[in-house]
This record gives C-alpha cells, sequence and structure tokens, in this order.
C-alpha cells in the first residue's frame, strides 16, 4: 500500500534514517511500545516494541514514521 503526503497526495518514498547517537558503528533505531505485545513475549524482554519505518514526501519533505 503506498503512502501518501496528506498535503501534496504524492507518494511518499521510504527513506533510511539514523539517529545522531550511534556507538561503535551500531545504528539505534526508533522503536515504540507495542501496545499489541504479547504479555509473555513482553515480561522476557522481547516481542515488545516495534521498529519504525521513516517515509519522505519528495515535494515538501515531510517525514512520517510508520510502526
Ligand atoms: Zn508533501
Amino acid at each position: 500500500m503506498a503512502r501518501q503526503c496528506p498535503d501534496c497526495d504524492v507518494a511518499l518514498e521510504r527513506v533510511d534514517y539514523s539517529t545522531t547517537t550511534q556507538d561503535y558503528g551500531i545504528e539505534h533505531k526508533l522503536r515504540i511500545e507495542d501496545p499489541e505485545a504479547d504479555g509473555v513475549l513482553a515480561r522476557i524482554g522481547i516481542g515488545d516494541q516495534r521498529n519504525v519505518d521513516a517515509y519522505l514526501c519528495p515535494e515538501c519533505r515531510l517525514v512520517r514514521l510508520y510502526a
């Protein structure tokens, strides 16, 4: 499913991103707490977070993040 810019009505392009915090070349990606996480997995520390994808509008440079 194509992502659309809400202002320009053009397709958003998926882009790579990085945070300003990088230790020894290890990238720290943005994550969100997953509201649908299974309770058992969350308790042992996995499955409770979701990586975030960034999409950029080529017209107005809007960046949207999707989990
Ligand atoms: Zn736009």
